[in-house]
């Protein structure tokens, strides 16, 4: 399931006059900030063009993964996927979280090399995460044996049900004094005295001292509003759900061409790990040279497309006034349309690699647009020239797993308590300071 339904709005608080921290964007990280906020006595409001988790936060994969992270994210997602367990006991509903372990196939020895170069950064921290042999991956499944030369395991990783997860975290929010308000975009700040006094929504003004824009892969039109230039690109990533099956592996594993996910429902989410797609536009020119990097390194993933809406993607509306209607009211939830040929390449790989699913057909089928840096790790800091905003996105795929922890990140910065983590690596100036853009050596 994904929050397609435009028209059901569940969350509509009234617009107060004043509020302690206004989050802009209710996806798992805006609202995993909004619960540690609410949770100190902090007051929030959450504003959402669309829908409470109505784009990418409901759309992943629901992978809770400390496998493979980035070295500067992997404390974050350790602490994160142990927020997931409490808040699974916790929280007054189901939301499907289960530890069971998230697998990586080697095709080859190189590939395998690559995955043991990362066991040293598992192994600082105590991880569970092991190598398997080509046996041992075939014990996990029951399937016909995997074509492979082995694999990279971990345990310890889980997963979850995202359509259920996020409006659950946003209920809660809401019983620890919280506001949530759907179909409200904040256009823009206002700054008075050199600093946030409030926000101007399409709803009315909101006066407050902290912003939190963790506006997914609309942060950067936000950013390029008040004048900073974002190195943000968005990329569309299909996936599809099949209906209950037997069970071959109850976890998350990426066999290669093809992901599964075992699924409360009894499914699996599937997906192909060669099929995402950026659409060039004006801003993959006005950031190439950052992007360099990335995209060499993944080029076996990310197909670059000419097509779809052309003309407001090579011309898109960057400034605006605060009294004009913007892109954001604009579209209320992104929702792409599911590449077909993605969809055949996953049946096709599905097929073949575990021949029990073959007869379980696709239920449902969507796409997301995933919000990508160039570095391939988010931006968590406050933004240097307006005091008191604060920038939370780019989480470049993964931002679902880590949302609690990332949420505690921010909500730390925004109480101005010390954060438990290196966040250097997460700071915003790196885009302009001279820094180098590569992505770390996460799998
Ligand atoms: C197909 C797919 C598979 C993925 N699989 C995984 C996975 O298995 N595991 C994992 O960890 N991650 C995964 N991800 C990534 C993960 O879903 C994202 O990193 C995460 O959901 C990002 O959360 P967010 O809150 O930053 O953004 P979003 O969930 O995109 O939320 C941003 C919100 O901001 C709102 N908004 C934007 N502009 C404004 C404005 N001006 N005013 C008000 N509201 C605004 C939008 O309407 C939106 O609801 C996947 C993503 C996709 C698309």
């Amino acid at each position: 399931m994904i929050y397609n339904d435009a028209s059901a709005i569940n969350f509509q608080d009234p617009l107060p006059s004043a509020v302690d921290v206004v989050i802009i964007g209710a996806g798992i990280i805006g609202i995993s900030t909004a619960w540690y906020l609410s949770n100190n006595g902090i007051s929030v409001l959450v504003c959402d063009k669309g829908r409470v988790a109505g784009e990418q936060s409901s759309r992943n994969w629901g992978w809770i993964r400390q496998q493979g992270r980035d070295p500067a994210e992997l404390p974050i997602a350790i602490d994160s996927i142990n927020t997931w367990q409490s808040l699974s006991l916790d929280l007054d509903e189901d939301i499907g979280f289960t530890r069971q372990g998230v697998l990586f196939l080697a095709a080859n020895e190189s590939q395998l090399a690559q995955y043991e170069n990362w066991l040293g950064h598992a192994a600082q921290h105590q991880l569970d995460t092991r190598m398997l042999t080509r046996n041992e991956v075939n014990t996990l499944f029951k399937d016909k044996p995997l074509d492979c030369v082995g694999g990279i395991y971990t345990p310890s990783d889980g997963r979850a049900e995202p359509f259920k997860a996020v409006p659950a975290l946003a209920r809660t929010v809401r019983k620890q004094g919280g506001l949530i308000r759907e179909n409200c975009a904040v256009r823009s700040l206002d700054m008075q005295g050199g600093k946030v006094y409030g926000v101007v929504t399409e709803s009315g003004t909101v006066r407050t001292s902290s912003v939190v824009c963790a506006s997914g892969a609309w942060a950067s039109l936000f950013m390029a509003n008040l004048g900073i230039n974002l190195p943000q690109l968005t990329v569309r990533a299909t996936v599809a759900r099949t209906v209950p099956a037997e069970n071959v592996f109850d976890g998350a594993a990426s066999l290669g061409e093809v992901t599964i996910r075992r699924r409360q429902d009894g499914g699996y989410t599937v997906a192909s790990s060669g099929t995402n797609e950026h659409y060039i536009g004006a801003d993959s020119f006005r950031h190439m040279m950052k992007f360099m990097p990335a995209l060499k390194a993944s080029s076996r993933f990310i197909k670059l497309r000419l097509g779809g809406d052309v003309v407001t993607r090579l011309l898109p509306t960057r400034h605006w006034q605060d009294d004009e209607v913007t892109p954001f009211e604009k579209t209320r939830v992104l929702n792409p349309a599911p590449s077909k040929t993605a969809l055949a390449r996953m049946r096709k790989d599905l097929d073949k690699r575990l021949p029990k699913l073959a007869s379980a057909p696709f239920a449902q089928a969507w796409a997301g647009m995933i919000d990508v840096m160039p570095d391939v790790v988010p931006v968590m800091d406050e933004v240097a020239e307006y005091p008191g905003f604060y920038l939370a996105t780019g989480f470049s795929g993964h931002g679902f797993g880590i949302g609690p922890g990332a949420g505690r990140v921010m909500a730390d910065m925004v109480m101005g308590k010390p954060s438990a983590h290196d966040l250097y690596r997460f700071r915003l100036s790196r885009f302009f300071d001279g820094t180098k853009m590569r992505p770390g050596p996460g799998l």
